[in-house]
This record gives structure tokens, sequence and C-alpha cells, in this order.
């Protein structure tokens, strides 16, 4: 053993945690080749009272309980913490205070693709709590210049039910496919220069073929920022 673990708080949902483990050990081989894998730690939650209390408003409740699974990542050997969601990003804060980690934080790689694109105004597609409470946009906005559209009230009741009904169930539907196009060509229209997949398991259902303009897949760009962290540790 080397380096420090990377410390995944995942399970929000278990389908894009899978992917995201999928992608980490992915990337990470292929930048150290050969036999090389992700060196982590995973602590995958039970997702129904982490949902129950998003729909309850217990923000507090649910950072509690994240904090308390950081702390433990730490006490097991973890070196950073990856919150393999961009919703809880909201109670990031409360995470970072709980133990002295660094936390990958999910914006901020997903803005500096956006940067590197040469683009400053996205469409984002999101959970209705991501896409419509300030601490997602805000963010973009404040440290990185980045300014979003947001979908319709009608549709992004569409694509919150199809994340927590669907995807975080493992159910990949054409006709959620086929709105989720509909939604992305109409953000289009109305100025975006990209799109951020800012929900997890959004890369399960559409690619960036589906998209009329640069997709930035939240997924893919935070395992990619993990896996710059574990290659500046475990060298
Ligand atoms: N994984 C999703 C996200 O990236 C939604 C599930 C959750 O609420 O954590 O926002």
């Amino acid at each position: 053993m080397s380096g420090p673990l990377l410390g995944v708080l995942g399970g929000m949902s278990w389908t894009s945690t899978a992917e995201y483990y999928r992608l980490l050990n992915t990337e990470y081989a292929a930048r150290r080749g050969g036999l090389h894998s992700a060196p982590l730690l995973l602590h995958s939650v039970d997702f129904a009272p982490v949902a129950a209390q998003q729909r309850a408003g217990d923000w507090d409740a649910a950072a509690r309980d994240l904090a308390d699974a950081a702390r433990g990542l730490e006490r097991a050997g973890a070196g950073a913490i990856l919150l393999a969601t961009n919703t809880m990003h909201k109670v990031a804060p409360q995470i970072e205070q709980a133990t002295t980690l660094p936390l990958i934080h999910i914006v901020d790689g997903t803005a500096r693709a956006i940067r590197a694109a040469g683009i400053d105004r996205v469409g984002l597609l999101a959970t209705a709590f991501t896409m419509e409470e300030p601490f997602y946009r805000d963010r973009l906005r404040r440290h990185h210049g980045i300014d979003t559209i947001t979908p319709t009230l009608e549709q992004r009741a569409d694509i919150h039910r199809i994340i927590y009904d669907e995807l975080c169930r493992a159910h990949i539907r054409p006709d959620s496919r086929d709105r989720y196009r509909e939604i992305m060509r109409d953000l289009t229209d109305r100025g975006a220069q990209g799109i951020i997949y800012g929900c997890t398991e959004i890369t399960l259902l559409v690619t960036p073929d589906d998209s009329p303009v640069p997709v930035f897949d939240t997924t893919r760009l935070h395992a990619q920022a993990a896996v710059n962290w574990l290659l500046e540790h475990n060298p």
C-alpha cells in the first residue's frame, strides 16, 4: 500500500455510484497503466431515508448523517472525500467541517471543464433541489463566472420525476430519453452554449450525442477530478 485512499460517500443513488466506481477505475487504470486500479473506500448509504429527508426539507438531519459517514471514512484512512451526488452538495459545507479532509467539490471540476471549452452560459439538468435552490447555481456564478439557464417548471418536474422514479431504480426508458432530448433542444434555443448533466444518474440515460451542444457530465468530470487527486497522492 502506498498513498492515501479516496473516501467515496455514495449510494445516492447506487445506480450512479456503480458508474462512479467504473469510471474511477477506468480512468485510474488508463493513466497509470498495467493492473492499477483506484485505491478507495466506499461508504454506500441507504438512499430511502436520505430521499425522505430531502422531501421533508430536513437538510440538517441529512447533513448530520453524511457528516457522520465522512468521519467514518476519515477514521478508516481516507485522505479526501468524494460526495458522489450533486444534490447533497447542498450540505457540503457541513461535511467539510466534520473532518480535516479536503472535499472534492462536484461544481469545481465541472466549471473548469466549461471554462476550458470557452463558454459561460449553460443549461442545467438536475434534481429540482439543484435546479431551483441557490447552492449550485450560485457557486457556478460566484466562483466561476458561469450563468445557468434553468428548464421551465413543467420541464423541471419531468426531469426530477425521471431521476427519482426511473434512473435511481435502474429503469432506463426510451420515452424519457426523448423527453430529455427535447428539453436540451429547448435550452439550446434559449441560449445555452452547453448542457450540464447535473445529476449523477443522467449519464445512464443520455450521452453527449443526445445534446445539440457540448455536454458537461458531472459524474465523469467529478471522477476525473478524484483521479487527479489520487495521482497526486499516490506517486
Ligand atoms: N444523484 C443525484 C444527484 O446527483 C440525485 C440523488 C440525490 O438526491 O442525491 O443530484
